[in-house]
Order: C-alpha cells, then structure tokens, then sequence
C-alpha cells in the first residue's frame, strides 16, 4: 500500500517536471525568438507559458549567473505587443504615465507633492521633455518616488490605460498587476538610484499613438 503511494507520487513528480520543462521551453524558445526577431510569434502560447514558469526560470536564470532581466524584458515586449491595438484605440485624457524620479537631474529644482513630483520643464533632464509632449497631448503625467504615490495616484485618478517606465523588474510586475489597464511599458536603459536613463523616443512614440494620433518629437519641447 505505502509503496504504491510513493511509487504515485513519484510518477505526479516526475509528470510535473515534465510539463514545467516544456512550458520553459516553449518560453523560452518564443521569448528569445521575439526579442531577436522582434516578431511575436504564439502570443496565448507564450504568455500562458511565462505566466506559469516566470518564478522558476527567473531563479535558473540567477543560479546560472545569466542576466535574469531577459525574462523581464521578454514580457514587458510581450505585453505591450498583446496590448498594443487596444492601447492605440484610447483617448488620450483616458492614459496616464507614471516615470520613475530617478530620471530627474541631480540639481533638479522640482518639489514634492501629493502626487510626486511637481516638474517645472526647467531642461534640466528628459522629464521636462516628456511632460511638455503629454501636456500637449492631454495625457496626465505623474513623477514617483515609490510605489505609495503610485497607489495614491491610482487611487483618485480613474484611467483606461497607462504608460509606465521604470526597471525591468519593476516595469514587468507593475505591468502583470495592472493588466486591465492595457499596459505599455518602456524599460530604463540604465537603471539605479539617480541619473537613470530611458529611450525618450519610444515614450513619445506612445503618447503619440493614443486618440487622437498625433506626430510630437522631442524638438516639440518648448524651454
Ligand atoms: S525637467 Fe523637471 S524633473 Fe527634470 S530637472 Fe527640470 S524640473 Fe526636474
């Protein structure tokens, strides 16, 4: 009798493992395809898989001393793809945009208020060039420095969609928690605490795809 039990629980393990290698697999091999080729290939596929084996290849990753941002990289590529359609079809006074403050200049002479904070566009680093460009467009901007003016931001501001930035991990958990939302995200180039570093151009590329279309580039901000 006992010996039938854990002959059975062997064979569930074993059957498990199973099932958990070719979902990282099937995870890998699309992800990897994706970000090479830039083509998405199986989206349901691949967002089911990553789903159920982000943990799990996110720990391999490390143990194996890879860079572990892949993973994160992969499905904020993933879900802005998946997103896209439905994101472009939202006006823009129903988006936000939340950047981190990291990106502010060292001497950045903003200050804090309750929703983060309060840009002047005086030049200084590439918020002030954000903000002009979704002032423009109709599109709220929030700056914070931690996940509780996030939470207070979302709390009194009702929204449709969202535009975030921030690092990989941050990005990619903040996007799985606000999947509703139709999330796009842009990764920082550079992460860390200060003088952080992100595509401006790929910003404005998704401000400019809300309603109604719009062509802004970077020379549109006014000092
Ligand atoms: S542009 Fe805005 S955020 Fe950047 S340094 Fe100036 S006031 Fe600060």
């Amino acid at each position: 009798m006992d010996l039938n039990f854990f002959t059975l629980l062997g064979e569930i393990v074993v059957v498990l493992l199973a099932i958990l290698l070719i979902l990282i697999c099937i995870t890998l091999i699309l992800g990897f395809y994706l970000i090479k080729n830039k083509k998405l290939i199986f989206p349901g596929l691949l967002l089911f898989a990553l789903n159920l084996t982000y943990p799990t290849l996110k720990n391999l990753f490390k143990w194996f001393q890879l860079n572990d941002l892949l993973i994160d990289e992969i499905s904020i590529d993933l879900r802005n793809r998946i997103n896209r359609e439905k994101f472009s079809k939202l006006d823009a006074k129903e988006v936000i945009m939340v950047l981190p403050h990291c990106l502010r200049s060292t001497s950045c002479p903003a200050k804090l208020g309750e929703s983060g904070l309060e840009c002047v566009e005086c030049g200084g680093c590439c918020i002030g060039t954000i903000k002009c460009i979704s002032d423009m467009k109709g599109i709220d901007m929030y700056i914070v420095p931690g996940s509780t003016f996030i939470k207070n931001v979302l709390k009194k501001r009702p929204f449709k969609g969202v535009i975030g930035v921030a690092c990989p991990i941050d990005l990619n958990l903040a996007m799985m928690s606000l999947d509703s939302y139709c999330p796009q995200g842009v990764y920082l180039l550079r992460d860390g605490c200060i003088n952080t570093l992100v595509d401006v151009d790929e910003v404005i590329e998704l401000i400019n795809v809300t309603q109604p279309p719009t062509q802004y580039s970077k020379e549109d901000f006014i000092k």
